[in-house]
């Protein structure tokens, strides 16, 4: 006998890496809303906190035969990833650099050290590269070991450098013309004290890619992040449940309840009841990275488990799931 209620949890990131990744500068693997931050600045005292805003959304499926509504202020979305940093690939210099080598286009300023060891070791970190060698290894070895592993190395280095421009990025300061990811695109809030917005706080003006927020300019930051984060969290669950109701006949299920989840570790879960709880950030996506995660709760209610059949069941309706996934666990969110 099935067991009454199987419920599947899905972690942000529940697959390690194919690589090592290089640590962060708190020398931790970057979590989304986990651990705590110290030392932050007073506009975001506690970026994680749940705002007055984020208590759980219900939602239910449409009645059959109901106008599917349309996601209001839903700009057409632009592929592309979150964020992206400005990036200069051809110098990489680690702050305690005493050697420099030229690896293909790039040059690389590296942190040369001798220790006791038996072989030549290269660490990359978010400084950058470090080399350490055994005491008598002349460096004409050293060089050459250098060059053998240069497409391993710059790549390392590029990817920390990403990762680190996104992570900064990702810091939200809640002020007038503040930069925030929506549906892939990158929208500026504006304050705007003459719009009433009728009760709804806020509005995205399409043609200008702005968030107009009905506050005056002196409004706190803790303000201008709730009345954003409100807004962000209906246009997640009109977006959502849209896409809920666009993948049920496909796939063959039928959910009960959507709810709008802030819990920090998950993107998303499915109870075999037909609860579906979704992360509100997720919003934050282009729409195809959200199409995933909507198709694979709903797969959920097939199958329970992870299994290849489940996969299969998922690419009926995302057959390019794999990339979306893996987009979902490398674009960074903004963290507030
Ligand atoms: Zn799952």
């Amino acid at each position: 006998m099935l067991p009454l209620l199987r419920f599947t949890l899905d972690l942000f990131s529940s697959e390690p890496a194919a690589c090592p990744p290089a640590p962060t500068q708190s020398g931790t693997k970057p979590r989304l809303n986990k651990g705590r931050v110290k030392g932050t600045n007073p506009h975001s005292p506690s970026p994680y906190a749940a705002p007055p805003v984020a208590r759980p959304l219900a939602l239910t499926p449409s009645t059959p035969g109901a106008e599917p509504q349309p996601a209001r202020d839903k700009p057409a979305f632009v592929p592309g990833i979150l964020l992206p940093g400005a990036i200069d690939p051809a110098h990489f210099a680690h702050p305690q650099a005493n050697r420099e080598v030229r690896l293909a286009d790039a040059v690389v300023a590296y942190a040369f050290t001798r220790a006791k060891r038996k072989s030549i070791g290269f660490v990359i970190g978010p400084d950058g590269l470090v080399v350490r060698a055994p005491r008598w290894t002349p460096l004409h070895e050293v060089d050459a070991a250098l060059q053998e592993k240069g497409g391993w190395i710059l790549r390392k280095l590029q990817e920390s450098r990403e990762r680190q421009s996104r992570a900064h990025s990702a810091r939200v300061e809640w002020r007038d013309g503040v930069e925030i990811p929506f549906l892939g695109q990158t929208i500026t809030v504006v304050l705007d004290p003459t719009h009433g917005f009728s009760g709804r706080g806020a509005q995205l003006q399409s043609d200008e890619q702005a968030l107009h927020v009905g506050l005056p300019k002196t409004a706190s930051a803790d303000q201008i992040r709730d009345a954003v984060q409100a807004w962000l969290m209906r246009q997640a669950a009109a977006n959502f449940k849209e896409r809920m109701e666009h993948f049920t006949p496909l796939l063959g299920v039928q959910w009960k309840k959507l709810r709008l989840s802030s819990a920090g570790t998950r993107w998303g879960s499915a109870s075999a009841d037909g609860s579906i709880r979704l992360n509100w950030r997720l919003i934050h996506f282009r729409q195809p990275v959200i199409d995933y995660v909507v198709a694979h709760e709903l797969s959920h209610l097939r199958v329970m488990d992870h299994s290849q059949n489940f996969w299969n069941t998922v690419a009926t309706v995302v057959p390019d799931y794999q990339s979306l996934r893996a987009q979902l666990k490398e674009d960074a969110v903004p963290k507030w």
